[in-house]
């Protein structure tokens, strides 16, 4: 038998401008690169996972005494955060976008019976599911959801925070209100909202929990942790009929973050083998998060957002979404149906937007962790040049000058 041996792998520096991952802050992968070897038994390990379970309750806004992270990417804490949910469940979900349609299935998956999900294995229909769909480049709005609710009265209730397919920012309020009202337990993805938008997840007690991921807002793609919070009122559904799952299972997996029992307890015990680099990296990245402010971070978003967007306007550009790290839009008309063209230009340049992965085609310009005057300017300048290499029409100057007007904005705020 022979085996090839490849090429030590080389992956270039490109600027990360879509929707996720983010760039990561050189602290963080510093902390990354130079922890020590240690293992996930090691005190000053276990020290780092029990701050980073404190860090994580003022970052998500929470007195949820099961806060912590999972190990992995966003569909790990999701896939934590939809474990109580059981076959048979009756659910709500609200669909407007490409991520919460992946939630959507996971919840079909989870609550389809046997029969239901041997049917059709990987896109189960589940009877007692209820996907509501609203139609991409709008948010789930409070009517939409009150409509819902008192409809069907459903153990759980789902919706994402910001849908990143989409780019819009969805009525996470209005949800919790609804959950309280009719008696379901509100389950959020909220992967590319926090750390990007200010809020406490604590003054929406209708929901139950929450998931989100390392590498948008929480820069920190390193592969480390997905943040998860649960209420006790959750974790009681849990303790009363179990999870089908030991990795994901919310009470377990907490032990090893110094929660037993519902209690916080001085030192975590085995579930699973902790990284002492992602603990530190995770660690770096939660501290600059706490010491920036979330609302000093969610204005800066704000203000770098509509540096972008009035930029794209300016290009002919139309902009379909309301999040603020991320512009969703279509491109002039006269560059119509030529987005995918566009986006792999800009890829093929080490300039990484990207498309909508669900119809309709649309392009995407993040901004995640480029928060400043040179990384926005050179983010819009590519852009043009790429529109103009499709032989659209830019004036670069007058956008330049755009750009400094807002900047000067900035200055005189600071
Ligand atoms: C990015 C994203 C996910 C998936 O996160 P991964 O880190 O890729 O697992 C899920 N939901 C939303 C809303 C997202 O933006």
């Amino acid at each position: 038998m022979s085996h090839t041996i490849f090429d030590r792998l080389e992956i270039p520096h490109t600027l990360a401008a879509g929707p996720g991952p983010g760039n990561t802050d050189p602290r963080v992968l510093s902390q990354f690169a130079t922890a020590g070897v240690a293992d996930h038994m090691q005190p000053d390990v276990l020290r780092g996972m029990i701050e980073c379970k404190q860090m994580l309750r003022s970052v998500m806004g929470t007195k949820n005494i099961h806060t912590f992270g999972v190990a992995g990417t966003g569909w790990s804490g999701l896939d934590a955060m939809m474990s109580a949910v059981m076959p048979g469940d009756s659910v709500v979900a609200f669909v407007n976008g490409t991520f919460s349609g992946i939630d959507g299935l996971t919840l079909r998956m989870k609550a389809a019976t046997a029969e239901e999900l041997a049917e059709n294995p990987s896109n189960p229909t589940a009877a007692s599911v209820t996907v509501i769909e609203v139609p991409h480049g709008e948010s789930v709005g409070a009517e939409v959801i009150e409509a819902a609710l008192a409809k069907h009265s459903p153990q759980w209730a789902f919706m994402a925070h910001y849908e990143t397919g989409s780019g819009r920012i969805n009525d996470v309020a209005a949800f919790s209100a609804s959950c309280e009202k009719h008696g379901a337990m509100g389950l959020v993805d909220a992967v590319s909202s926090l750390g990007i938008d200010d809020f406490a997840i604590d003054d929406y007690p209708g929901v139950a929990a929450w998931a989100s991921c390392p590498q948008k807002g929480i820069c920190c793609l390193p592969l480390t942790y997905a943040p998860v919070s649960f209420t006790d009122q959750y974790i009681n559904v849990l303790k009363a009929r179990g999870a089908r799952t030991f990795v994901h299972h919310p009470i377990m997996e907490a032990r090893h973050w110094g929660i037993v029992d519902g209690e916080d307890v001085e030192k975590g015990s085995y579930h699973r083998t902790h990284s002492s680099y992602a603990v530190a990296a995770f660690h770096e990245a939660l501290r600059l998060t706490l010491t920036e402010t979330l609302a000093v971070r969610a204005q800066r978003y704000t203000f770098h957002e509509a540096a972008v967007r009035g930029a794209v306007e300016m290009m002919g550009c139309t902009v379909t979404s309301n999040m603020t790290s991320l512009v969703v839009l279509n491109l002039p008309e006269a560059l119509a149906g030529r987005e995918m063209e566009l986006v792999q230009l800009c890829r093929s340049r080490g300039f990484g937007i990207w498309p909508t992965l669900s119809e309709p085609v649309q392009v995407r310009i993040g901004i995640l962790n480029q928060l400043d005057i040179d990384a926005i300017t050179d983010i819009v300048t590519r852009f043009a040049n790429a529109i103009e290499e499709l032989g659209g029409d830019v004036d670069l100057p007058a956008v330049k000058q755009f750009l400094e007007q807002h900047y000067q904005i900035e200055a005189a705020v600071a």
